[in-house]
């Protein structure tokens, strides 16, 4: 149903804005990126070495050298006959030559120069031809590309100082629990510091959103109707805690008075089962609705594994693409499970435990992933010390050390 939505969503229009290169990095193209001119722009070497026709060093006579060529100097040629150009990497091939014989592998006397036998060199070889990666015009990234390190030196090369990039979505983040204090207040007994609004935000701006916390809500129907019409301004609302089964759980019945519609308030996994999803009348213009003039939901249940994984799972991919972004979704990866490991599985429920994953371990062997001890949901030194999770499916039977599992990655 999240997949759906998300489907729904992609075909949306969404707001856009200027921003300099330096800051675009984690922002989504609202256009698609062209290149403006031949890239690259003119016939280049790769090597430092000697431009010449293929075909006449392969015969391995001497060629005189009859000019050179550094980086950032004009095309030059043409080339005569029986003769070579000296040239460094990144200098444009003088015009008649069509390949470039290596430093190392050429043999020099005075101002002649030739190809060491046996080697061959083929037409082309140690040149980019100008326009070989891409043609004035052509479309390199689509609207919906993630802007990362690549795609600002792509932009940059292509001569865009700025991009247009999709406004990010302002999500609401409303914690909600009588025993919530903020974090900077020392906790009475039977209190709790609010984690899970730090955490939260510090996820949604990870998956492109702009996070406004609001004021943690009292467990009681009048806190929770102010909270939830302030935050009828956002554009997504994530809310923790209140929906399980105890009887101050009353974040659904707070969402009902609201005008929500509910797609699901379940789901088989665990840690999460309560998670609540669901679409809300939208508040105002600056938010962005579907096609029903709505917005959506989430409930996620209040311990802080069970907000992380359900956020990962289910609201991580509607940020994504509220946040205009093509490919969305949680990432998957696979590992080999190491340590203690044993009965995980719980009938009828998907888990998801945190874990350590050592993504550095050696070439050519899948990394290894162990289990993080954990004294439940609760848990946020365990969650603090993974760096991902250990999917144990429904019906999976006894974890062997050494099996191949699939974990989360956060
Ligand atoms: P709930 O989902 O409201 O039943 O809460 C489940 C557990 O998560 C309880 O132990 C709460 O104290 C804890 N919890 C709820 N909200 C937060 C929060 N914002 N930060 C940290 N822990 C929380
Ligand atoms: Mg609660």
């Amino acid at each position: 149903m999240v997949a759906a939505y998300c489907t729904q969503l992609a075909k949306q229009r969404l707001s856009q804005e200027s921003v300099g290169l330096e800051l675009a990095a984690g922002r989504v193209l609202a256009n698609p990126l062209c290149a403006d001119q031949d890239q690259p722009p003119f016939s280049r070497s790769t090597r430092d070495g000697f431009a010449c026709r293929a075909q006449e060093a392969s015969k391995y006579g001497f060629l005189r050298i009859v000019g050179a060529a550094r980086a950032g100097d004009a095309p030059a040629g043409p080339l005569p006959k029986g003769a070579a150009w000296e040239i460094m990497t990144g200098a444009p091939i003088p015009v008649g030559a069509n390949a470039v014989m290596m430093i190392e592998h050429v043999e020099r006397v005075g101002e002649k120069v030739r190809l060491v036998p046996p080697r061959k060199l083929k037409q082309g070889e140690n040149i980019v031809a100008q326009g070989a990666q891409a043609r004035a015009g052509d479309q390199l990234l689509p609207a919906g590309a993630a802007i990362q390190f690549a795609q600002i030196a792509l932009a940059a090369a292509c001569g865009y100082p700025a991009l247009e990039v999709v406004v990010r979505p302002r999500v609401a983040i409303l914690a909600t629990g009588d025993e919530l204090v903020p974090v900077a207040s020392s906790p009475a007994p039977g209190q709790i510091r609010n984690s899970n609004a730090p955490m939260l935000a510090a996820m949604v701006a990870e998956a492109g959103g702009e996070p406004w916390v609001l004021p943690a809500a009292a467990d009681n129907a009048e806190s929770l109707d102010v909270a939830l019409t302030q935050a009828a301004e956002a554009d997504l609302l994530l809310i923790s805690g209140g929906v399980s089964a105890g009887k101050f759980d009353l974040v659904e019945p707070a969402l009902a008075r609201a005008g929500a519609r509910f797609h699901f308030t379940g789901v088989r996994i665990q840690p999460g089962k309560p998670l609540v999803f669901g679409e809300m009348p939208a508040g105002n213009a600056r938010t962005i609705q579907n096609e029903n003039g709505a917005k959506c939901f989430f409930g996620l249940p209040g311990n802080p594994v069970s907000s992380a994984v359900t956020f990962l799972l289910f609201a991580a991919p509607v940020l994504e693409a509220l946040a205009g972004r093509l490919a969305y979704g949680p990432r998957f990866a696979l590992a080999r499970l190491t340590g203690k490991a044993g009965k995980l599985a719980k009938p009828g429920l998907t888990r998801f435990l945190p874990a350590l994953c050592n993504f550095g371990g050696m070439a050519g062997q899948v990394p290894e992933v162990e289990l993080v001890p954990m004294q439940g949901s609760g848990d946020l030194a365990a969650l603090a010390r993974s760096n991902c999770f250990l999917v144990v499916p429904e019906d999976a039977r006894t974890f062997e050390a050494g099996a191949i599992v699939r974990i989360l990655l956060s």
